[in-house]
């Protein structure tokens, strides 16, 4: 028989969970649903192990070498680093991509960066295959950095045009000041936002019923040719939800996790899980704050609790451990009802789990749709980056979450343990609408990558583009 090569997609993953994850479910699909074979690449800084570890095994995985990143300034940001990290490591991708080019039997079929190595998108170009960005987030918030670019089109280097707040977005959706990210991030912002123009098309981890305004207004939109002088901004594919499915293996630091083995002793939708993404931090104060709010609401929780904000730097190695700065005999007085973990949780699992009633959430992205995938209703405490703007969708847009009031005016202040208690009981004992809807966006979330689902035809389209691209070569 005559061995057929498997086109080859190499796709680009820049450090962290809520990167990688959802990165790697798509490669597995590429792979299990439309024949390609696939490598997700990861960085060497800030690598996480256990992480590598619960990829599908379907997907091969190939790792950067480290590069020097110490020398950046200590207020580049999160996102300011993982761009640079990109840049610096271009000459490495660009070799790495050329031998999986050169020496594996299959021809390269695409290449797809996510949105934080989109400087990786003219290799693409050079080695004359297509290149597109996977987006991570929403498509409201691709629908936000499209509205920069095009504001800032023929603008000087390194000056931009002040945003007219309300941002008024095609689909009907208004953020205000308050729901977009941080002020200082602008310039930042429309200059990645430039870059996309180089893709050939944006993947999105969203699907129609989580955003159906602002995926009709793409539909409208007509994209004029590359460099026709008409504003050009790629097409957009919604091909989510991508995100880990609760039967794989999930890392838990190291040590297997209590979290499941609780769970399974509480009643049925009775726990409040708390958790606050990768990167989410509270203050010492407010830390303090939300322990007596769970001990005041006499709710069933389980909290992951992260290490505070700078102010616990200060005070040395002897409080490394995040549980140490929980209020003196605040789990003892629990006696059972919560359950503090150091850092990190089974996420997907334990929102999969029938104890689970409710989700307190930083409103990263992907904490959103495993949320919605298990039909979880949540209480949007957002913190940076986009997530006021997820948290906008999740209120106002779907009904699926109630927010909570210091996320509504200034973010900054201490939501005190009344406001607490209010939110989390109004969530539980009330909160018959949002679990309904919860409910209505799970079975919306599985019929997007059934067999005739939205998202599912929308992956197709991509790959059957990739395919007839790899013909027009030979
Ligand atoms: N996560 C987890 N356990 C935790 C915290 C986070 O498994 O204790 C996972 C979570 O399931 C999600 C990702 O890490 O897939 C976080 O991504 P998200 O977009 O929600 O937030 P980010 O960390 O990027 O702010």
């Amino acid at each position: 028989a005559r061995l057929v090569a498997r086109p080859h997609v190499v796709l680009l993953a820049s450090p962290g969970a809520g990167h990688l994850t959802p990165l790697a479910e798509l490669a597995r699909r590429l792979v299990e649903l439309h024949g390609f074979a696939a490598t997700v690449v990861t960085f060497t800084n800030f690598s996480a192990p256990d992480q590598l570890a619960c990829l599908p095994a379907s997907v091969a995985t190939a790792a950067l070498p480290a590069v020097q990143i110490d020398d950046l300034p200590a207020d580049a940001g999160n996102g300011g680093v993982l761009v640079e990290l990109a840049r610096r490591s271009l000459p490495n991708i660009r070799a790495l991509v050329r031998s999986i080019s050169t020496s594996s039997t299959a021809p390269l079929a695409a290449l797809v960066p996510d949105f934080f190595c989109s400087s990786a998108l003219p290799i693409a170009a050079e080695l004359g295959v297509p290149g597109y960005l996977f987006f991570p987030s929403n498509l409201t918030f691709v629908a936000f950095m499209r509205h920069i670019v095009e504001r800032n089109e023929g603008a000087a280097p390194g000056e931009y045009r002040d945003l007219v707040v309300p941002v008024e977005l095609p689909g009907g959706v208004s953020l205000c000041g308050a729901d977009l990210p941080e002020h200082q991030l602008y310039g930042q912002l429309v200059e990645w936002g430039r870059s996309y123009c180089l893709a050939d098309g944006v993947l999105v981890n969203t699907f129609y019923e989580m955003e159906p305004a602002a995926v009709e207004a793409f539909r409208q939109l007509a994209v004029p040719e590359q460099g026709s002088g008409a504003f050009f901004f790629p097409p957009v594919f919604p091909v989510g939800p991508s995100v880990r499915r609760p039967d794989r293996h999930e890392p838990t630091a190291g040590a297997l996790s209590p979290c499941l083995e609780w769970l399974d002793l509480q009643p049925a939708g009775s726990v409040v899980y708390l958790s606050f993404g990768s990167g989410g931090q509270l203050s010492v104060e407010q830390t303090a704050e939300l322990a007596a709010g769970l001990e005041g609401s006499g709710q069933r929780f389980l909290w992951v609790v992260r290490m505070p904000s700078t102010d616990a730097r200060r005070c040395g190695a002897a409080y490394d451990d995040p549980l140490a700065w929980l209020p003196e005999g605040f789990l003892a007085r629990m006696n059972g009802r919560g359950l503090a973990v150091a850092s990190w949780a089974p996420q997907v699992r334990v929102l999969a789990h029938p104890a689970t009633a409710a989700f307190v959430s930083h409103c990263g992205w992907n904490s959103t749709l495993e949320s919605v995938g298990c039909g979880v209703p949540m209480l949007a405490w957002p913190m940076y980056a986009e997530q006021r703007t997820n948290a906008l969708i999740l209120e106002e847009k779907l009904g699926v979450a109630l927010r909570m009031p210091s996320s509504l005016a200034d973010d900054r202040r201490l939501v005190t343990r009344h406001e607490i208690v209010k939110a989390v009981k109004e969530l539980v004992e009330g909160g018959e609408k949002v679990r309904r809807r919860a409910e209505d966006l799970r079975e919306a979330a599985a019929r997007a990558w059934s067999p005739e689902g939205p998202s599912r035809r929308a992956l197709e389209e991509v790959a059957v583009k990739w395919k007839a691209a790899l013909e027009a070569d030979f």
